[in-house]
């Protein structure tokens, strides 16, 4: 009997799986996404590994920014195309999102929001930080914001001084400590300089929050925190991508070297 294998979720987690195992020809594999356009600039390092073993490395150095070492992606979207581009187009099922599972001592079912009907004998959940997988197998709830929070901004025009040199400094303001940190990543035309403000905040980050809002919102947190660090706010100033980062607490389980919320 062929194991059929269901992957719920095609972020380059799930299509490197449904790669490896259609390549590998390890049962009938079927990938389901709902698909919704994401992208942001990605830094790959040894998980590039992974793709090069996979036969993508040429596609993967021709894409990439800066191929020589940590691998700079523009656009974390233009990667998963390139996954999605190399696995047979019969394995893939977009514009389907998971709704339910059940499980008897046969098989999986798995029903998604617009009425489509799978069987399974696997399930992997690859559908992210609100898998609904998990939740369901674990009966749990969403994850929990931790009370951590990073911003940063990337910038191509090189703004700092000298873009070996990494600096990280630790502020006190207003009884609170800001993790602060500047570097630049890839080199020549690929250079990106990349500030950074890691910090305690309770404030929840919205999926809503666009690059610019992000970006006003670092400038008015490193002004107050860091004002005369000139080279930080030129740096920001010129930034065209800004993201907000939280850290969360999944409600299923907690690894063992995640910090006490208290
Ligand atoms: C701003 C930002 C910057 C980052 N920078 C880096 C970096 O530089 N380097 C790095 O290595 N990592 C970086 N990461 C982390 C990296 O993006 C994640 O680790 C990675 O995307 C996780 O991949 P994944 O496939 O597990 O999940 P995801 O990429 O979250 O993919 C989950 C997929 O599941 C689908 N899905 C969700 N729910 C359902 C459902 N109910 N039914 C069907 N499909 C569903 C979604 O559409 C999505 O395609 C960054 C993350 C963020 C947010």
């Amino acid at each position: 009997m062929v194991t059929r294998v269901a992957i719920v979720g095609s972020g380059i987690g799930g299509l490197v799986l449904a790669k490896t195992l259609t390549q590998y020809g390890a049962g009938k594999v079927e990938a389901w996404d709902e698909w919704k356009t994401r992208g942001g600039s990605l830094g790959i390092q040894q998980s590039s590994l992974i793709l090069e073993k996979l036969g993508l490395k040429e596609v993967f150095d021709a894409l990439a920014n800066h191929p020589k070492a940590t691998k700079y992606w523009s656009d974390g979207q233009d990667l998963q195309k390139m996954v999605l581009d190399s696995i047979p187009p019969e394995v893939i099922f977009l514009g389907h999102k998971l709704e339910s599972l059940t499980e008897d001592d046969k098989e999986v079912t798995l029903t998604f929001a617009n009425g489509k009907v799978d069987k399974a004998d696997i399930v992997v959940g690859a559908d992210g930080i609100h898998s609904v997988v998990k939740k369901q197998i674990f009966d749990c709830g969403e994850p929990v914001h931790a009370g951590f929070r990073l911003i940063y901004s990337c910038s191509s025009v090189p703004i700092r001084p000298n873009p070996e040199e990494v600096h990280v400094n630790w502020i006190s303001k207003d009884g609170e400590g800001y993790h602060v940190m500047d570097w630049s990543a890839g080199a020549a035309d690929k250079r990106h300089d990349v500030c950074l403000l890691m910090m305690r905040s309770e404030e929840l980050i919205s999926d809503k929050w666009d690059s610019t809002i992000v970006k006003d919102k670092l400038k008015e947190l490193t002004s107050r925190v860091a004002p005369g660090h000139e080279v930080l706010h030129a740096a920001i100033e010129n930034a065209e991508m800004c993201f907000d980062w939280g850290s969360t607490f999944s409600q299923c389980f907690q690894l063992g070297f995640l910090p006490n919320r208290e």
